[in-house]
């Protein structure tokens, strides 16, 4: 199932198209702003050039009170105003912060400012700052040339007054005439008719200014409004083409979609078959719901299958219990059957092994050679026998869990001594030397019965299995808690693939030593069993056919495992 290409065309044009929309309505925004700040700027220039011209207006007419005090009254305080007023409008002092505002009427006898003075700066410079034009200037050159004539008369008028001390009246008067004559009157005309054509023509430009920002606001403002009516309808005409892909609104979708999530398969769309989403989902749900259908009925399957097994395991643990319970009593049944077999069979074994040993003695005759054979015989049979017996009895012991270690403190080198001594004989016999590695002796706390049990082992099978004449070699090592002893021949050797299998019972490999070694193939595993489970330790074996065999065992100084005795 595939949107069709055509509304897909429709929807990615529309979102491209509002994009562009959008994209050039932030730009007219821009501009927008932009024109509205350029009113402001021009509403302020308008101010700030009518305060100026109202200045100098304000200024010429402070000149004449100061001076027409000054000649009326004498007082100093009113021609250093004068000068004061001259200084601040050409820039040679400080001008008075927000000094369009009243100003010189608030300075009263006690010379107290009413305001700080700021910055000096000349008002010509604020003129030309507040970008009066050039017309306005030269106007402004001709007040200021009117200005310039009437101070002049104005310091004449002050100079009568200071040219006598006291001044006299005549003086007095002629100074008033000055500062109150008409040709005074008509250079205050001179200077105040360019003022009043500055401010007209000020106010015309600063006018058209203001109007000509505010047009072309209301422009920007139109294209504004005509792009974002364009962004409207492009939004509402992506907003169709993605309803006709979804088949619904957003907001439903997520509806039906946030069911399905809640594994609410069961409410249905109703829009199946069209080739929208809406319709794909409702197609999607309806699957969902089969397939919901079909697992509640395998799980419902995987239940019963599951209560069956259970009671097949049941079955099974009862049946195991039972047959465990079997076992043992037969295991018990086996060490006692084998128990009073040994105890049956050691006796007249016991019986035939002294006889023939004093017959063979002689002391109860002499014998002559074949009797003698025969004797030495049923002596060697009888030797062997008990043997098996012994080994059988071992296996069946520790198999059924029935044995008991006994641990005491012994000194290893005395029992390597016994254990060498004991093959020593046989060894010489077949012109064998048996030599010991130990560095110092070792006291141990194990099993000393078990552990001589499997060092003659060893040795016996070391012995059996040399060739005549050779050297066997038994060695002991030791580490912090343990001892590694071995027993090395160089004997007939054992292939790899036969080293673990002589561990296992019974196990005897084929040689030509075999028949005349003699053996019940019990020997080796008893002494694996017994090092494991008895002594705690582990038996290991390093060998080459021809070459000889390391047969060896590790154990603990100290037995620490728990062993039951029972
Ligand atoms: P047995 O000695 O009574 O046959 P063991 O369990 O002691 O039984 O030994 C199993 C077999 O392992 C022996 O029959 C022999 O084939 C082999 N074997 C044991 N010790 C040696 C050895 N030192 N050199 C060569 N083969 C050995």
């Amino acid at each position: 199932m595939l949107i069709p290409k055509k509304i897909l065309a429709r929807f990615s044009y529309t979102i491209w198209l509002t994009l562009v929309i959008f994209i050039v309505f932030a730009i007219v925004f821009g501009f927008y702003i932009h024109a509205e700040k350029q009113i402001d700027r021009a509403n302020e220039l308008r101010l700030q050039s009518i305060m100026l011209s109202d200045e100098l207006r304000q200024s010429s007419d402070d000149l004449t009170r100061m001076v027409r005090a000054y000649v009326v009254t004498g007082n100093p305080i009113y021609k250093d105003h004068f000068l004061e007023i001259l200084d601040i409008r050409d820039g040679k002092r400080g001008r008075p912060v927000d000094y369009q505002n009243v100003y010189w009427d608030l300075v009263l006898s006690d010379n107290v400012r009413p305001r700080p003075n700021g910055e000096a700066i000349p008002l010509l410079d604020l003129m030309r700052q507040a970008n009066f034009t050039d017309s306005e200037f030269s106007k402004l050159s001709q007040a200021k040339a009117s200005s310039d004539e009437l101070t002049n008369a104005e310091f004449s008028a002050m100079a009568l007054i200071e040219s006598t001390n006291p001044t006299t009246d005549q003086n007095r008067r002629e100074a008033i005439d000055l500062v109150f004559s008409e040709s005074y009157y008509q250079s205050k005309a001179k200077i105040m008719r360019p003022i009043s054509e500055i401010y007209q023509m000020m106010n015309q430009r600063t006018l058209e200014k203001v109007v000509a920002a505010e047009n072309t606001a209301i422009l920007i403002r139109v294209i504004l409004i005509v792009f974002g009516l364009l962004l409207i309808f492009a939004l509402w005409h992506a907003s169709s083409a993605l309803h006709s892909i979804l088949g619904c609104s957003v907001n439903r979708l997520q509806e039906y979609i946030s069911h399905l999530g809640s594994g609410n398969f069961s409410e249905s769309i109703y829009k199946q078959g069209e080739n929208n989403i809406l319709g794909w989902l409702s197609e999607m749900q309806i699957k969902l719901a089969e397939i919901e259908t079909e697992r509640n009925k395998a799980l419902a399957e995987l239940r019963e299958y599951q209560n069956h097994l259970e009671k097949l395991v049941e079955e099974r643990t009862s049946a195991l219990v039972i047959a465990k319970e079997a076992a043992e009593e037969a295991n018990i049944a086996k060490n006692t059957f084998i128990a009073s077999m040994n105890h049956e069979f050691r006796t007249p074994l016991n019986a035939i092994i002294g006889f023939s040993g004093v017959l063979k003695s002689e002391m109860v005759g002499p014998l002559n050679t074949k009797q003698k054979d025969q004797l030495e015989r049923i002596h060697k049979a009888g030797g062997h026998l008990l043997k098996i017996a012994t080994e059988v009895l071992d296996v069946s012991q520790i198999e059924s869990g029935n044995h008991e270690v006994f641990v005491e403190m012994f000194s290893l080198a005395e029992l390597i001594g016994e254990v060498v001594k004991g093959s020593e004989e046989v060894a010489a016999s077949k012109g064998i030397s048996i030599k010991l590695q130990m560095q110092r002796d070792v006291q141990l706390q194990s099993d000393r019965r078990r552990l001589y049990q499997c060092l003659d082992n060893y040795l016996n099978n070391a012995v059996k299995f040399s060739e005549n004449s050779g050297i066997i070699v038994v060695k002991v090592e030791e580490s912090d808690k343990q001892v590694n002893l071995s027993v090395t021949d160089n004997g007939i050797g054992i292939a790899k693939e036969d080293q673990l299998k002589i561990f296992e019972p019974f196990e005897r490999l084929e040689s030509h030593l075999k028949v005349k070694a003699g053996g019940t193939g019990l020997g080796l595993y008893l002494t694996r069993k017994i090092t494991e489970e008895l002594l705690d330790g582990s038996v290991w074996i390093e060998s080459a056919v021809g070459e000889g065999s390391t047969f060896g065992l590790t154990i603990p100084k100290i037995i620490t495992k728990k062993i039951d005795k029972e």
